[in-house]
């Protein structure tokens, strides 16, 4: 794996890679890797000839700059894991090469998309997102991006970015990876006591219990019976629980329309989401 810090010499080295035919896939991700990371980079080396990965701890999409403080950094456990993968190049940017002019989102529009769920819990998280993966795309200029179902309203965030900046990039959405007892796989976990983690998995109980019941009960029955399954979490206050339309991202009780339900729940001081499409 090369490691590349500059971003001159990664577009130097792809240019010269691209000359000779070969395709780019790429995966940004903040660090603190796990399978569920490692997924979306067996996916791009099964649909591309040269993987790149960037880990960048994004501060302008941080709302809570106690997440950002607290943020987990393992940089060598997650060189010797990509290594491990057959990860071809690593891109390990500095702040002053990302932001060279200071750490300032963009301003995006994205509609109702950035207004509901994570965008209206995390003001401006949505103009950080864009922002950084923008420039990721400027400087990587792959051919296919891979991201995580795990953050659903992301994925619609990036698609409506990629048409308003009218890039020809192909996102490939992949699906949630989970421990064994449910727990969506997320950087944050590790930050969870013994206990929290233990409680954890009932997220994931609850919307499963929400598929499962989506054609027999109301959605207002399902979301006011699952805001009370996650009230007997200890330690945990719920941010927001909603089913909402694929694509328009707006709630729905439509059960023909493509819903998701979705979850902001802290358990602690470690905020997690989740999310499972319903039909
Ligand atoms: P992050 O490092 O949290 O910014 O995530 C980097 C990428 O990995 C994003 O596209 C995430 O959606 C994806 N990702 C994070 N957790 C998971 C998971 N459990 N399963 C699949 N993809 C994930």
């Amino acid at each position: 794996m090369i490691v590349f810090e500059k971003i001159n010499e990664l577009k130097k080295h792809l240019s010269s890679e691209r000359r000779k035919g070969k395709t780019v896939g790429f995966v940004p991700t903040m660090g603190a890797l796990h399978q569920g990371h490692i997924a979306l980079i067996s996916r791009a080396k099964k649909e591309t000839d040269i993987v790149v990965c960037s880990i960048y701890v994004n501060p302008t999409q941080f709302n809570d700059k106690n997440d950002l403080a607290k943020y987990p950094r393992p940089i060598e456990a997650d060189k010797a894991l990509l290594e491990k993968n057959n990860c071809d190049i690593l891109f390990l940017p500095s702040s002053t090469e990302m932001y060279p002019n200071g750490e300032v989102s963009e301003e995006w529009n994205f509609g109702q998309l950035d207004k509901v769920m994570e965008g209206a819990h995390r003001p401006g998280h949505f103009n950080g997102v864009a922002t950084i993966v923008n420039r990721f795309f400027q400087i990587v200029e792959p051919d296919l991006a891979f991201f995580g179902q795990k953050d659903f309203q992301q994925l619609a965030i990036i698609r409506a970015m990629v048409i308003q900046t009218n890039s020809t990039i192909n996102i490939i959405a992949c699906p949630t990876l989970r421990e064994s007892d449910g727990l969506a796989m997320s950087s944050r976990n590790v930050r969870l006591t013994n206990e929290d983690r233990k409680a954890a998995p009932l997220i994931f109980k609850t919307l499963s219990w929400i598929k499962d019941n989506f054609q027999s009960k109301s959605v207002k029955e399902l979301v006011s019976d699952g805001k009370k399954q996650l009230a007997s979490i200890p330690n945990s206050k719920l941010e927001y629980l909603e089913i909402v339309n694929e694509e328009t991202l707006l709630n729905t009780e439509n059960k023909n329309d493509l819903g998701v339900v979705c979850v902001a729940l802290k358990l602690g001081d470690v905020r997690l989401i989740d999310n499972v499409k319903v039909n």
